[in-house]
């Protein structure tokens, strides 16, 4: 659908958020309408059995579509138009040639990783990770026969290669899985750094690929692609959906790159719903808007934790140190710090609840990146199924509090974040 629609005013290409209203759709499909229906159907019909044919031929692989020629509406575990519509504008934001829509941000990954790597295969990963996607590459990946190894904050490019050498000796890794910044501790981990490691393990048969959850960030505050990452993913329930109203997710990347996982897709049936997709094109349309807002709140909000005495240590992008590593990550990487604070309150896991059960504007729930600022603790909710050992060494102890900045006004979440601590 996308070469049909032109994003361009003499010559110039318009931005993302200008693009979020319409591109992708042409109202004379639908009588006019000026936004996309809901294609609620399983199916499509055919004009004829031979167009049948030819629709499943190319979405099958049986031969390559000729010039010009659509794949064409099957099915909706195939492809749909709301899916359609929105994967062209997701591609807008990151630079990326092709977009999946999924139903949650963890088939996204799933789907990603299990499209890329089997049994045999190694995932080198960075940690922490968010709990879900911790739990998939500790006990699921590894029953499936796909060993793990880890690469921690602050590991230089030769520990990290000693680390899976002493791991899983000559047998190199198949894929990294980044997330950056970290979920809960807001690390920062180099994607240029996980291209050149990349670069290092492929061979003329295989490209080791580097898959970045930009949830965090994305995608108006970084761009992985751009910085040698060769997939970009994300739970779109968190800013890109940024209503606390749906479950989605997606990723991004090259047509090479793309092409096994929706394959893959079609077969497990893990793309979002017409429904869904429909919502997240309506949240597109304010997604530049309401990052920024909630941007600015969290500056706001980051630098008043980081005067308050009950407060001992706030994790925000924005109150780096220059002389701290993760600085020059941030300048080389980043476009802005987002709206996700962790900070650890003086005391532990009863002082921590005490805060979190006196919040009255400020929910007290998990998930992230919605217009309503959401408060939880991580240790024994987000990452309560991740190893006691681990959490305690990546700093994801009872005293860590995340916060998810929206878009309210800033001084009516101070307020009520001071009183909260008052509580404690
Ligand atoms: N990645 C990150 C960084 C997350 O924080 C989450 C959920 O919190 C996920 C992935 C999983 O997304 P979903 O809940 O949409 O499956």
């Amino acid at each position: 659908m996308r070469d049909e629609y032109d994003d361009t005013i003499d010559g110039k290409h318009l931005a993302p958020e200008s693009l979020m209203m319409g591109y992708g759709y042409h109202p004379e499909w639908s009588e006019g309408a000026l936004k996309s229906p809901i294609f609620q159907t399983s199916t499509f019909t055919f004009t004829s059995a031979e167009q049948g044919k030819r629709f499943f031929e190319i979405a099958c692989g049986l031969r390559e579509a000729a010039e010009g020629e659509d794949v064409g509406l099957i099915y909706s575990r195939m492809n749909n138009p709301d899916l359609e519509i929105l994967e062209d504008r997701l591609t807008l934001w990151d630079g990326a040639e092709r977009a999946l829509a999924f139903s949650s941000g963890m088939a996204a990954i799933a789907t990603t990783v299990l499209a890329h790597l089997q049994a045999g295969d190694v995932l080198l990963h960075t940690a922490p990770l968010y709990g879900g996607t911790d739990h998939l590459v500790k006990e699921i990946l590894p029953a499936l026969g796909i060993d793990t190894v880890e690469w921690e904050p602050g590991m230089a490019r030769g520990e990290i290669e000693e680390r899976v050498a002493a791991r899983v000796g000559a047998r190199r890794p198949g894929m990294i899985l980044m997330e950056t910044p970290a979920n809960p501790t807001n690390h920062l981990f180099d994607i240029e750094l996980a291209a050149a490691i990349a670069d290092g393990y492929s061979t003329s048969e295989r490209k080791v690929l580097v898959a970045v959850d930009n949830t965090f960030l994305g995608p108006v505050w970084q761009h992985p692609l751009q910085h040698g990452a060769d997939i970009v993913i994300y739970s779109a329930t968190k800013y890109i959906g940024g209503h606390s109203d749906l479950i989605a997710g997606a990723c991004l990347g090259s047509c090479a790159s793309i092409a096994p996982i929706a394959a893959l897709r079609s077969v497990l049936g893990t793309m979002a719903s017409p429904w869904t997709g429909w919502l997240i094109m309506r949240s597109l349309e304010t997604l530049d808007l309401r990052m920024r807002k909630q941007t600015e709140n969290a500056q706001r909000v980051a630098q008043f934790l980081a005067h308050h005495p009950k407060v001992r240590l706030v994790k925000y992008l924005g109150l780096l140190d220059a002389a701290d590593p993760q600085h020059e990550i941030y300048k080389r990487q980043c476009l802005g710090p987002g709206a996700m604070i962790s900070f650890e309150i003086e005391g532990g896991e009863a002082e921590s609840y005490r805060f979190l059960n006196a919040l009255k504007l400020v929910h007290l729930a998990v998930s992230l990146g919605s217009t309503e600022s959401l408060a939880e603790h991580p240790a024994t909710m987000t990452h309560a199924g991740v190893d006691p050992e681990e959490k305690a060494k990546l700093g994801v102890g009872p005293a860590l509090v995340r916060l998810s900045v929206g878009v309210e006004r800033a001084d009516d979440i101070v307020l009520d974040l001071g009183q909260a601590l008052e509580a404690v």
